[in-house]
């Protein structure tokens, strides 16, 4: 029987959810599939990305593993791609390549200032608090008032991490530097900004109601910003979503506020003009008050506000990264493709090459969405039986022992296995779901034990 040896790399939800959905699937011929991943644990973004204090989200990790361990897929993790393996390599050992490697940059917010000291993307932040092996280990946390501008779910995360109290996240699998960092904080104010209006937000009502739960922490909103427009009243009354936001509003309106030692402000119709800086530190935040445009947008009322700041962060997206060998669409920060199938500046396709999540559609969408996501990219892989390459060297032995000629300390999802007990046991005697290991070192040190 004919046999795909097919190569993913990227091993976050998208290219584990490849992965399940090809070995699930009807086919006429057998699959080996190789998963390479350039950190030493898998699963991307859910380790990664999601907030450590949504234990229920980072549990999408139990499932993930599963499929790692269904023994049909070898995981080759601390591999990097375009470093340790290329393009050539990939064409010589398999029939394909799907590309599922997300996108881990902060896309850019162009205003004056935005360069200042103090100001900070929230891709970078996330990485931090969710112990990156590629980051920093320490966190410039010295801001007494914070600005975060963007009004989706990671704008709320940055806001809440920032203005939550450390101890009330000791439970979580926080490292034992970000815990130290974030108690040392001396926040008292985080804003957030957006642009729209409050029933034009593009983050959950989940996410929203959780901020009013958070202890010592009084939510603020201004009257202005909930006088609605038609578009709004249409939106919450054939939106169950958009209702159940109007909603929780409404509570924190009614709200008495003014015993809390941190406040969380919530500012809509609020456009970013400039970030004020004073001796090169940012200092201030310069915005103008919008208002709705009638068409669903909004437009500028020439009424231009400031408060005082001394961090910023931008959650306005995050943008994907270009690959060796491979064409990349630079505006969209996306591989371009046609359902999945990799194409060239033709539109042309390039026979044998996939892509799928993240850097296949933009960084948009929850983990769910990658699922869809790879099964369009899968289908295509099948159909394409004859438009597969052709390797000179199929045979599976032949990529741990090219990477080892190479030098790679590659892992494997035993190591996968030995980081997460070994990560386990170290919460386990002060009480917590797990400690990460944050260093790569470490972390290959343990997922290679013997
Ligand atoms: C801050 C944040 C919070 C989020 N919270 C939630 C949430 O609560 N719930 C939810 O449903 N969704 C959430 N999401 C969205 C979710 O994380 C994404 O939908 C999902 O992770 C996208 O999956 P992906 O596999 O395409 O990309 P990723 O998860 O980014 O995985 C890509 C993988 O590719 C690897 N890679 C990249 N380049 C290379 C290379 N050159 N060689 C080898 N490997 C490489 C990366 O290391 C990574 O492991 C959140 C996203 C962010 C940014």
């Amino acid at each position: 029987m004919t046999k795909l040896r097919l190569a993913i790399v990227g091993a976050g939800p998208a290219g584990i959810y490849a992965a399940d959905i090809l070995l699930k699937a009807e086919k006429n011929f057998d699959v080996s599939i190789d998963l390479f991943e350039q950190l030493p644990a898998p699963y991307g973004l859910v380790r990664y990305g999601v907030a450590p204090d949504h234990p229920r989200i980072k549990g999408i990790i139990t499932a993930l593993r599963d499929v790692l361990d269904s023994g049909q897929i070898r995981l080759f993790g601390n591999v990097t791609y375009g470093r340790d393996i290329t393009l050539e390599d990939l064409k010589k050992h398999y029939n394909a390549v799907i590309f599922s490697t997300g996108a881990i940059r902060d896309a850019d917010l162009d205003i004056p200032g935005i360069d200042l000291g103090g100001s900070y993307g929230a891709a970078d932040f996330v990485s931090w608090f969710d112990g990156h092996p590629d980051v920093a280990r320490t966190w410039p946390l010295e801001a007494k008032e914070i600005a975060v501008i963007g009004n989706g779910n990671v704008a709320l995360d940055i806001a809440r991490m920032l203005v939550k109290h450390a101890d009330d996240l000791l439970p979580t699998e926080i490292p034992a530097n970000v815990y130290e960092g974030l108690a040392s904080s001396p926040v008292t104010d985080v804003h957030v900004f957006g642009r729209r209006g409050p029933m034009q937000v593009k983050f959950t009502p989940l996410e929203l109601r959780e901020l009013g739960e958070l202890r010592d922490v009084d939510m603020i909103v201004h009257d202005e910003d909930f006088d609605y427009d038609e578009g709004a009243r249409n939106a919450i009354a054939s939106n169950k979503q958009v209702m159940v936001i109007d909603r929780v509003f409404t509570q924190w309106r009614a709200r008495e506020t003014g015993a809390a030692s941190r406040r969380l402000h919530l500012h809509f119709f609020s456009k970013p003009v400039e970030v004020v800086g004073e001796d090169g530190q940012v200092a201030g935040f310069r915005f103008e008050r919008t208002t709705p445009d009638g068409e669903g947008g909004v437009v500028g009322t020439g009424d231009i506000r400031e408060i005082p700041i001394q961090a910023i962060y931008r959650a306005v997206g995050y943008f994907g990264s270009p690959l060796d060998g491979i064409p990349f669409d630079d505006k969209r920060g996306v591989i371009p493709n046609r359902e999945g199938q990799v194409i060239d500046d033709n539109d042309e396709q390039l026979h044998g090459i996939y892509a799928t999540g993240w850097i296949k559609r933009g960084p948009v969408g929850l983990i769910g969405h990658t699922k869809s996501d790879a099964m369009e990219t899968i289908k295509h892989v099948m159909n394409d039986q004859a438009n597969w390459w052709t390797p000179a060297e199929p045979d599976e032995a032949s990529v741990p022992e090219l990477l080892a000629s190479r030098g790679v300390e590659f892992t494997n999802i035993d190591g996968w296995h030995n980081l997460d007990a070994h990560e386990l046991s170290l919460g386990e005697p002060e009480g917590r779901i797990r400690i990460k290991v944050v260093e790569r070192d470490e972390m290959v040190r343990v997922s290679n034990a013997k």
